[in-house]
């Protein structure tokens, strides 16, 4: 293969198109150009190319460049920047895209048929020494003429591209490989235009977990979908880098400025990769476990406030509240998302029981010890800092409850599940009112929703058990129950 010598600054555009939302295949492209401008101390350039769809929509270009931003790549040219070699926004230099098609015309690399202009493809072979794929020969037959100038006199995208990597002085051009079959067109164009054709590094295709090909127009590979789904762009910029890259120390973690240095287009390989939302969130929950304290609180703070389960200006309560939900499913969740969703759970007033499960809880003592819990938490002035594994224990033990039992019920009357953060948290979590409602709404249920004789049958036909009591101090515990 032949290698790119990186031994001066380069100048490299990323050139998205505002006809799309910035989405997981682009986002790789621009990353990797961020990082090899970065890398060798030259120039990021954004050039904002609207192709043959005529565009600018000036929403769509903010939404490209607010979601580079927040992945943390920032640029020196740029459509809202500037720089020397502006305009940053293709159509506004159509001008020069005309005059490029009218020199190809007099200089008869085109000729005119049907209204539209022509490239005329002289015979030969054209070799793109791509820094990524290695040689690739176009045979010129293959390519045949192809248009410059459409009959409604507007350029077409093959030579605009030429005319503003020329004019921009760009040195290397990185992209998808769905672009390749472009390159030797605009290798011929630019040498019948009398520039120096850029290098180009073609990168290998995206592939989704099934395999099939990411599709641009996919929203939920969007960058901007990923965020609002509570991604980060800390483990988005990991998953990205290992698209078609590997370091050489094989390692997954890296901050963006790591990967400055670390990354070499020799380390890019041209086959296909694979975006795995499973291995993004990995990535994800192993990022926020990794956050400051403070940013995970003010992260979770502004997407309750988006959801509006929390005021702005946040109380002080609130705080305290946010806090000790960190406790309790910080290191879980593997997206804020996730984290909202809990939230939304810990503050509806009713919680989901499975039937099976409202069965066990079927039992005259059961319900006499939730109900004393249900005293006992009216009771306490304050939830955190109960001694509750003791205290739940000494009231179920009154019922004739086996302490896993007793810890098991509250848990299944609170939250409907049989595991999740210790009750301790999640007292102070409900608070309250919450804990006593959800309370009520079991015991009335199994009291006045059906009677309470035992169900006869569980799962598969067999009898299903209820938590029985047993007499206090026999060593025998009820059903099998991981309680707390
Ligand atoms: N505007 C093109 C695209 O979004 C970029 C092509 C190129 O990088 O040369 O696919």
């Amino acid at each position: 293969m032949d290698r790119l010598e990186i031994d001066r600054p380069l100048r490299l555009r990323f050139a998205p198109s505002p006809a799309r939302t910035l989405h997981v295949g682009a986002a790789r492209t621009a990353l990797f150009t961020w990082l090899l401008a970065r890398t060798t101390g030259g120039s990021f350039v954004v050039r904002v190319e609207d192709g043959d769809e005529a565009s600018g929509d000036p929403s769509a270009e903010a939404a490209i460049l607010r979601d580079l931003r927040w992945l943390g790549l920032d640029w020196d040219e740029g459509p809202d920047v500037g720089g020397p070699y502006g305009p940053y926004r293709q159509w506004e230099r159509a001008a020069a895209h005309r005059e490029a098609a009218e020199r190809l015309l007099r200089d008869g690399a085109a000729y005119e048929r049907d209204g539209a202009l022509w490239f005329r493809v002289p015979p030969g072979t054209t070799v793109v020494h791509d820094a990524v794929k290695g040689d690739v020969a176009f045979e010129h037959d293959t390519l045949a003429d192809f248009v410059v100038r459409k009959s409604n006199g507007v350029p077409a995208y093959n030579v605009c591209a030429v005319a503003d990597d020329a004019a921009m002085k760009i040195d290397l051009v990185v992209r998808g490989e769905e672009h390749l079959d472009n390159t030797p067109r605009q290798i011929l164009l630019a040498r019948a235009l009398g520039y120096a054709p850029p290098r180009y590094a073609h990168c290998g295709l995206i592939v989704g977990a099934d395999k099939h090909k990411l599709s641009a127009r996919d929203d939920a590979t969007g960058i901007d979908a990923l965020r609002r789904a509570g991604f980060l762009p800390e483990a988005l910029v990991e998953h990205l880098a290992l698209l078609g890259w590997s370091p050489a120390d094989g390692r997954e973690t890296f901050a963006l400025a790591e990967l400055v240095g670390a990354f070499s287009l020799d380390r890019v390989h041209g086959a296909p990769s694979t975006f795995d939302l499973d291995r993004l969130r990995a990535f994800n929950a192993r990022a926020l476990r990794a956050l400051p304290r403070e940013r995970y609180h003010a992260l979770l703070a502004e997407r309750m406030q988006q959801a509006r389960l929390l005021e702005d200006p946040v109380p002080e309560a609130a705080h305290r509240w946010i806090e000790t939900f960190l406790d309790a499913y910080g290191r879980e969740v593997h997206t804020l998302g996730e984290a909202l969703a809990h939230v939304a759970d810990l503050r509806a007033e009713a919680v989901t029981i499975p039937a099976l499960e409202l069965e066990r809880l079927r039992n005259r003592h059961v319900l006499f010890f939730l109900d004393a819990v249900s005293q006992y938490v009216d009771a306490q002035p304050e939830l955190r800092g109960l001694a509750l594994g003791h205290d739940l224990a000494v009231i179920g033990d009154e019922f004739g409850l086996a302490k896993d039992d007793a810890l098991g019920a509250v848990r299944m009357a609170l939250t409907g599940a049989h595991d999740g953060p210790p009750l301790a948290l999640l007292f102070p979590l409900l608070g309250h009112d919450r804990i006593m409602i959800r309370i009520g709404a079991v015991s009335s249920h199994i009291l006045h929703g059906r009677g309470l004789e035992p169900i006869k049958y569980g799962p598969g036909g067999l009898p299903f058990e209820t938590i029985q009591p047993h007499p206090p101090g026999s060593g025998a515990t009820g059903p099998a129950d991981p309680g707390s």
